[in-house]
């Protein structure tokens, strides 16, 4: 294990993203040999009862880290996020209703354009002018609204919506339907305020492959459209994510990532991401060359985006970070500089390795 963690580079990328060390040694171990079966995990069948198990206990792992109620299922779906944009729509909104979004980044605004093919979509609020770098905090939600759809971290522009005004809002709404594909078991929270949550599982919690759907049962079946059977909610509950081939592998680095996740438990792993966030946001702050691109109350845990004020030092950093093993530190091309993904696996001194960077590379150019 030591030597593995030596070997890596520091990965900062915002998705495919770190998986904690562990996590992908036992995922190799079962490329070899899965659970004793004498076979590959790529190569069983999905309805062999060590894979079922797999499955269930998966499953059980979102249940239990959730706190989940019993009207609250758990489903491990392909088609990334995305597919949640229309999915959610499709099975939620009925043609003459209307959902609100809280427009606080391109995913979110992809999301509100996808539920235009399937009902009306009515902006909430929007800091779409200013290229998101705040979550807007005046909220319109018309009284009959369906559900209200937010982004609980915005991945490009890292901005996060706090507990707090998350809970405020799930006071406010109908149903509540959230993205959490970017800070999904970053932190304790209230799961069951929410009526559905979706989460590409690529960042947080495993590889790409899947998505995980939270969502209450008792919100389904109030629109009156033809389902195709593979976008149906209700179908995967019924046959437990099992209707098609799931992507199995990716299913078991979940399930392993999750293992990870309840045995370090919430609790500390959201004391550490707030401890690992701190450390570069104060570096940035105090910087002479560098600034953050968020506005500070709403400054992300998860991505932490900065810029350098002489763009014509942005190649160097890059190679200067490198040569350190840091690497996937570029921003998104829409906000320009650097984004660091710390996300759960992110080792706190795979965050120091970056501040001392940071700091090493401001005395340099003074
Ligand atoms: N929502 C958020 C918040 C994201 O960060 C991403 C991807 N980075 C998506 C949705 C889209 O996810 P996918 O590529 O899995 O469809």
């Amino acid at each position: 294990m030591k030597l593995f963690r030596r070997m890596k580079k520091i990965n900062f990328y915002s998705g495919p993203a770190i998986l904690p060390p562990e996590v992908v040694v036992k995922a190799g171990e079962a490329i070899q040999n899965f659970a004793g079966t004498g076979l590959s995990i790529l190569e069983i069948s999905h309805r062999s009862k060590e894979f079922i198990q797999v499955m269930e206990e998966a499953r059980n792992l979102v249940r239990e880290l959730m706190d989940l109620d019993k009207d609250h299922e758990v489903l491990f779906l392909q088609g990334g996020a995305s597919s949640q944009f229309y999915m959610v729509p499709m099975n939620l909104l009925g043609k003459d209703e209307t959902a609100c979004f809280l427009e606080t980044g391109q995913w979110a605004h992809l999301a509100m354009e996808e539920a235009l093919t399937f009902g009306k979509a009515h902006i909430a609020c929007s800091s779409k002018e200013e290229n998101y770098r705040f979550i807007p905090k005046n909220i319109s939600l018309p009284d009959s609204s369906k559900y209200l759809h937010l982004t609980t971290n915005n991945t490009i522009y890292g901005t996060q919506l706090t507990t707090s005004f998350i809970s405020q809002l799930a006071a406010q709404s109908s149903w509540l339907v959230a993205d959490m594909s970017s800070d999904i078991f970053s932190r304790q929270m209230d799961f069951n305020q929410f009526d559905l949550i979706y989460a590409s599982a690529q960042k947080n919690v495993g590889a790409a492959g899947i998505t995980i759907v939270v969502v209450n049962k008792n919100i389904l079946g109030t629109v009156d459209r033809p389902i195709p059977k593979m976008l149906d909610y209700r179908l995967h509950i019924e046959r437990d994510s099992m209707y098609n081939t799931p992507s199995s592998f990716a299913v078991y680095i979940s399930y392993l990532t999750l293992k990870w996740i309840k045995q370090q438990g919430l609790k500390a792993i959201e004391e550490r991401n707030i401890r690992k966030a701190r450390k570069l946001y104060e570096v940035i702050d105090s910087s002479k060359i560098f600034e953050g691109t968020a506005d500070d109350e709403d400054q992300s845990l998860m991505n932490v985006c900065f810029t350098i004020k002489d763009k014509s030092l942005e190649e160097k950093f890059l190679k200067f970070t490198s040569e350190r093993g840091i690497v996937g530190i570029k921003g998104y091309r829409t906000v320009g500089g650097f984004r660091a993904s710390i996300y759960n696996a992110m080792p706190e001194d795979g965050v120091d390795i970056l501040v001392d960077a940071i700091k090493e590379f401001e005395n340099k150019q003074a």
